[in-house]
């Protein structure tokens, strides 16, 4: 069952989103203020978190800056006034849709369930602790956590991070990552994705000096091992 989180301060219209929700199969997980839910959302985790703008103890930007920081949890940002859309929809916040006060909850519902379609289910987000991968990769906005770090990678670093992750375990040869990473393979040589490789490792080393989840096969490619 996917876990929704609510953060909204206001009782009854938490209760009309919550009706909503379950409703449509989902689980809620309801808080008031900013803190409980920053606290909340790294205990239990969510699928998707609705936020509200106007928290009695902070500011729903913040809340989704501070979320920003170790996670590509898709967010539903829920505003007042129009010069908060206009922050949500002109600003890069981090949110991943919007709904203006007042609203339907079955609207909401129906953008909660397409936001979550858009966004491919990576479970390890909403599950701390168990199954939990150090490396999450968001592919819409091409950014990848590692440790709860946000990883500076280059367009290519990025590309074959993320072919490796695809399929952990599975063995990529050279000319497969090429085909897979570059727009033109025959531009480029062999060598080019072992430095690429290479300065990926370098910046997962600088987050965790004692983990390499990379693995060379000799002659044959590179694979993201299964488990590290
Ligand atoms: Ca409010």
């Amino acid at each position: 069952m996917q876990r929704i989180l609510v953060v909204e301060d206001e009782p009854a219209i938490a209760d009309n989103i919550r009706y909503a929700l379950e409703t449509e199969g989902f689980a809620v997980d309801w808080c008031a203020t900013g803190e409980e839910a920053l606290q909340r959302y790294h205990e239990r985790g969510a699928h998707l978190v609705v936020l509200d703008v106007g928290l009695p103890d902070c500011n729903g930007f913040d809340l989704c800056k501070d979320i920003r920081k170790t996670s590509a949890v898709p967010i539903i940002f829920l505003t007042a006034r129009t010069d908060e859309i206009d922050r949500v929809v002109g600003l890069e916040i981090g949110g991943d849709d919007y709904m203006a006060k007042p609203f339907s909850p079955r609207e909401l519902a129906a953008r909660v369930r397409a936001v979550l379609r858009r966004v491919p289910g990576d479970d390890s987000q909403a599950e701390p602790g168990k199954a939990q991968s150090p490396l999450v990769i968001d592919k819409h906005k091409a950014k990848v956590w590692y440790f709860g770090k946000p990883l500076d990678l280059s367009r290519y670093e990025f590309r074959i991070l993320e072919a490796l992750a695809q399929r952990p375990g599975w063995v990529y040869s050279r000319e497969k990552l090429m085909e897979l990473v570059w727009e033109e393979p025959e531009s480029a040589m062999d060598r080019t994705v072992d430095t690429h490789v290479k300065t990926i490792r370098a910046k997962l080393r600088a987050v965790q000096p004692d983990v390499d989840p990379i693995q060379t096969h000799r002659g044959l490619g590179y694979s993201l091992k299964e488990s590290w």
